[in-house]
């Protein structure tokens, strides 16, 4: 089987920050991973790496940041008072929190409290970086009509509901 759209993919993989060369993640000694192709699952590079790819293969790509978890934007670093914080006893940098926005909910990470402000961060902890993928495809199979309504794959590695 090949790889195309509203196929179930489950994959081998190890990414490498490119600029440091440090392992982010890998699925080595743990689950392999597996999404729906063709509904934005995972960073677009790699997936348009894996369109046409058969079960067995074994590639590398490297994937740019605006097809992966977009630029470092200093945009999405905002000041915000204390009074967003009720109900946090002690608001430290590092501290990660989702907030809720009229685009849906968004991560943020302290990254500075004075007196006045609390700094957070919007950008995605991969944000800016190049990353370099291994990837061997494990298997693949056609996605059910109740996958394709939901955008995800359910079962194994995937959505239990
Ligand atoms: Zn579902």
């Amino acid at each position: 089987m090949t790889i195309a759209q509203q196929k179930v993919v489950t994959i081998h993989y190890k990414v490498t920050d490119v600029a440091s060369g440090e392992v982010i993640d890998s699925s080595e000694g743990g689950a392999p991973m597996t999404y729906l192709h063709g509904a934005q699952n995972i960073i677009p590079g790699l997936e348009a790496a894996l369109e046409g790819k058969q079960t067995g293969d074994e590639f590398e790509v490297t994937v740019a940041p605006e097809d992966a978890y977009g630029e470092y934007s200093d945009e999405r670093i905002q000041k915000v008072p204390h009074a967003a914080f009720e109900g946090v006893e002690s608001v430290e940098p590092g501290m990660a929190f989702t907030a809720q926005t009229e685009h849906g909910p968004v991560n943020l990470i302290v990254t500075e409290v004075d007196e006045a402000e609390v700094t957070v961060d919007a950008n995605h902890p991969l944000s800016g970086k190049s990353l370099a993928f291994s990837v061997k495809v494990d298997s693949i199979r056609d996605a059910s009509e109740e996958e394709l309504a939901h955008g995800h794959v359910h079962g194994e590695g995937g959505h239990q509901h």
